[in-house]
This record gives C-alpha cells, structure tokens and sequence, in this order.
C-alpha cells in the first residue's frame, strides 16, 4: 500500500518522535516528514504533495497562524491541522479563520484522536478542493475560469506594486475560429477550446496562471514576467498551436492557429483593466498583421510614432 506523506511542521524534536510512534500502525499507513523551523515548513508545503499537515502554534519567533496564512495565500491548498500545548477559543477560531481544518491540543493527542481528525481532515479537504475548483474552474478548457482569473490578477498586480515587481500578460485568440465551428459543427469547436486550454497549460509554468477568459479568447499572467520573459511565452504559445495539426472527434486532423498580445506591469498599464485593455490592442494589432503571430503592447506603441 503506497504511504500516504504526512508533514510535522514543530520546533520541537520530542514532538516528532512522539508523532511518529502514534501514526506508526494507522491504515492507509502515514510517513511522517518533519520540518523543525518556519521557513523549512514553508519551503515543503509549496513544493511537496502532502496529502496532509500538522502545525504547531508556537514557531520560534513566529506563530503557526502567519505560517497558514502565507502559505494559503500562495495557493496550498494541503489540509492543514492544528497543534496548540493548551485549549485556547481565541486560538481555535483564528486557525479556522486562517484555513486550518481542525484544531488539537498536545496534551490529549493520542492515537485514536488523531487517526480520527486526520481521516476527517483529509475528507474535508477534499470536498473543499472539489468546491474551489467548482468555482474556480471553467469546465471546457481546464483552465481557470474568468472570475478566478480577475481576482488573481488584481491580487498579484497588489502584491507586485507593494514589492515593487513585475508581471506579464498574454491574451491569446484563436483565428478564424468561426469558420472552425461552420464547417466542423460546434463539438468541434468545443474540441479545440479544449486542446487549447490543454496545450497553454503544458506550456506555461507551474508559477503562471492561465484562464479562459471569454468564448475562445484566453489569457495568462506571467508571474514576475518581464517584457523578454512574457513576450516569449507570447511566442511560444503561437507555436505550440500552429505547429502540431489537432485532432478532430472524428479523428479528422486541421490546423489551428491563434494570435498573442502581451503586456506588462508596470511599464504598459498600472492596473489589472488597463493591463487587459493594453494586451487587448496588441492581440488586435496582431490579428490585423495577418494573424498566427505574437505582437507586444510595446510594438504597437512603436508603430503608431513611425
Ligand atoms: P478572429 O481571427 O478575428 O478572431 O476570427 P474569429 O472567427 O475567431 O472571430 P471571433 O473571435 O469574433 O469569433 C468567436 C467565435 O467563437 C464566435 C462564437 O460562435 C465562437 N464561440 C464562443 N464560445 C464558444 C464555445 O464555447 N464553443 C464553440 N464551439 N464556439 C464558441
Ligand atoms: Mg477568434
Ligand atoms: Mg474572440
């Protein structure tokens, strides 16, 4: 049976050994993997599948409260359960707040309590993860969905202002897509919209956020993207599409094309909609240049002073 990762995130060593002693005979078995300080815990919970976490409260200098809302914040969505060495309602109800999934004290850990509030842990978190991605995801393409994607954008342009960072935009069109559904029929059309959102998703990286963000227009933030960074994904998704023919229901083989437009903050816009609005007039510029192409908001500029 293969063992389901468990991670410790405690200062305190006693804490570890004990913790491994009592999730030693559960069924589906557990491996316990522990982090001894702040940092260490959040560099494994971003880069490492747990299926679920243990927290303590007290951190060294830190509490385990930030630690949730951090890692929250950068979308981990690993159940996380909460340890405290004494019963506390202020403490209980900030964990929740904070995201965790339930709340134990040290002291009444035994074998049984915490077998039970892994299984419902583990049980919740998944109804939420099916939940978030309900509303978070659109169905056709896999891909975030528009209201996910316009709350995402806005909260990292926030971020990257507050931390003086960049960011890119790529908004993305298929060419021609009408005739597309005219002559195939709509489940055709359907069938690209989803290799599409398929291929975008290869290609981006796993930091990017990529959505559908109208009918068959789609859009992606290039996380710390500057103008070279965002500007070649802008490319590379051109020619993800166009170079390999995709393949119809019918098994019938076309070839797709689509148009890029990129921008980027802050240089091109200060804010999430004129942003949008600036890649937008690229993709149209694009689209005018003869389409199955990239084109930066920054070209665009340059070709109306000439
Ligand atoms: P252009 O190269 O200028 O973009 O030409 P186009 O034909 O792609 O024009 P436009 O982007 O305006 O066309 C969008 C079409 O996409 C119109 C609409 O019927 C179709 N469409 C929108 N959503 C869906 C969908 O979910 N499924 C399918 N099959 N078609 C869709
Ligand atoms: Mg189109
Ligand atoms: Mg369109």
């Amino acid at each position: 049976m293969e063992k389901r990762q468990l991670l410790l995130i405690d200062d305190d060593r006693l804490q570890f050994r004990i913790t491994q002693s009592l999730v030693r005979g559960f069924r589906p078995p557990y491996e316990l993997d522990w982090a001894s300080t702040y940092e260490e815990g959040v560099e494994r919970l971003l880069s490492r599948p747990y299926a679920a976490c243990l927290l303590d409260f007290q951190l060294g200098p830190r509490d385990g409260l930030e630690l949730i809302r951090e890692v929250k914040e950068k979308d981990c969505h690993t159940p996380i359960i909460f340890l405290t060495s004494e019963s506390s309602e202020t403490v209980d109800i900030q964990a929740m707040e904070a995201g965790a999934l339930d709340y134990l004290i040290k002291g009444e850990i035994n074998s049984g309590v915490l077998e039970r509030s892994l299984r419902y842990a583990l049980k919740l978190g998944e109804t939420l993860e099916r939940l978030r991605l309900l509303a978070t995801r659109d169905d056709l393409s896999g891909l975030m969905n528009r209201r996910a994607f316009d709350t995402w954008l806005s909260d990292e342009i926030e971020r990257c202002s507050r931390f003086s960072h960049v960011l890119g935009l790529v908004l993305v069109d298929l060419d021609h897509f009408k005739s597309i559904n005219d002559r195939y029929g709509h489940p055709a059309g359907d069938a690209v919209i989803r290799e599409t959102g398929r291929r975008i998703g290869a290609t981006i990286r796993t930091v990017d956020r990529a959505a559908r963000y109208g009918g068959e227009e789609m859009a992606v933030v290039v996380t710390e993207g500057d103008a070279i960074g965002t500007r070649s994904l802008a490319e590379r998704l051109v020619e993800v599409v166009a170079t390999t023919p995709y393949v119809l229901p019918d098994q019938q083989e076309i070839k797709v094309t689509l148009s890029a437009g990129a921008a980027w903050y802050p240089e091109d816009a200060a804010d999430p909609a004129g942003l949008i609005a600036a890649a937008d007039l690229a993709l149209y510029t694009a689209k005018r240049a003869g389409r199955n192409r990239a084109m930066a908001h920054r070209d665009v500029a340059a070709a109306r002073m000439t």
